[in-house]
């Protein structure tokens, strides 16, 4: 596996990646509402808590919309791929790469599932491949 540039973490996210690191996709949740919200960030906003807890996504979700970008060429990606918006079954949205999949069979609301991806500096991310119809 390539490197890929890692994203910013800090100690409001770190929650997040380090949940992808033990294969679970971590979402925010209010302790003092119960609403869910990503990306993380220390207060509701909802109710202005600062309270909050996790919850565990099934990591299943529908495809809201998704780009195959060009440029400026990036050598740990191989062209073309996928960045897509992904609404998970839970209620909030993330970008994501959508794999798996020849671009133009990719489409708006598809199903799809999380998988966990590693690469060489010790990163992990979430990544998001067609449900298989049975
Ligand atoms: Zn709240």
């Amino acid at each position: 596996m390539t490197m890929r540039l890692a994203p910013s973490m800090t100690p409001d996210t770190q929650f997040f990646w380090d949940g992808l690191k033990n294969h679970t996709l971590l979402i925010q949740c209010c302790t003092q509402c119960e609403v869910v919200r990503h990306p993380p960030r220390p207060m509701c906003p909802r109710c202005n808590s600062v309270e909050w807890h996790t919850i565990e996504s099934a990591g299943r979700g529908r495809v809201f919309s998704f780009v195959m970008p060009q440029h400026p060429a990036y050598p740990w990606f191989e062209y073309p791929y996928i960045v897509a918006l992904i609404d998970l079954d839970e209620g909030i949205r993330l970008v994501s790469n959508l794999c798996g999949i020849a671009p133009e069979d990719a489409s708006i609301g598809m199903p799809v599932e999380v998988f966990y991806e590693h690469f060489d500096n010790d990163l992990v991310l979430a990544q998001f491949r067609p449900v298989v119809q049975l």
